[in-house]
Order: C-alpha cells, then sequence, then structure tokens
C-alpha cells in the first residue's frame, strides 16, 4: 500500500514541525483529488505510523482538494474531477492539470 510509504513522509514533515513541543493534537493534510491518494487509506495508516511518536493519538484532518484544469480549446478555468476527463464545456480533451494533483501537511497542532 503505497499509502503506507506517504504517511511515513508525513510523519517526518510532523516531527521536523513538532521539534521542541510535547504533543501533537492534530495534523491538517490536504489532498488533491487528483493526486491518486485516497484518503480513506491515509486515514487508515495515520493511526499506525503515529504510533510511538509524539502524534499518537492526534486527530487528522483531510482537506479535500478539487482538481483544477486549463481547457486550451476555450481558454478558461475548468474542474478536473477526474484525470483524462474531457472539458465539461466542450468536450476537448486537451485540458492542462493546474491544480489538485498534490498532497501536503497544511497545518499542525501541537502542544
Ligand atoms: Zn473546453
Amino acid at each position: 500500500m503505497h499509502e503506507m510509504s506517504l504517511m511515513q513522509s508525513v510523519l517526518e514533515i510532523v516531527e521536523e514541525a513538532s521539534r521542541g513541543f510535547t504533543k501533537v493534537k492534530k495534523v491538517f493534510l490536504e489532498i488533491g483529488a487528483l493526486s491518486g491518494v485516497d484518503p480513506q487509506a491515509m486515514d487508515f495508516c495515520f493511526d499506525v505510523v503515529m504510533r510511538d511518536t509524539l502524534a499518537e493519538g492526534a486527530t487528522l484532518e483531510i482537506i479535500r482538494k478539487p482538481g483544477e484544469g486549463w481547457c486550451m480549446q476555450c481558454s478558461k478555468r475548468v474542474d478536473v474531477s477526474e484525470r483524462y476527463d474531457p472539458c465539461p464545456w466542450c468536450g476537448s480533451y486537451q485540458i492542462q492539470v493546474t491544480g489538485g494533483e498534490e498532497m501536503r501537511v497544511k497545518e499542525i497542532e501541537v502542544e
């Protein structure tokens, strides 16, 4: 499951950011709709990976970010719910994805 290794890198970021604190209470994770990351799997991995760390027992808040693209035919911004979807306006497949591909730790709450 590749979410497991993704969560390992989330842990590294969280540990780095919480240095000097005693406890991590909440982790806000932004997941783009086109990132290929399954939020449910991340939720599951979170508890496993955070065990025996500062973030043990912390809450994971997942913020889902919609996909965004640019249609070259219409020359406008379009919503992309799935990669390789056609443009909702003109049906063209010439869409450049401009957002929603990333997964990042947005914020953490510490004590
Ligand atoms: Zn279009």
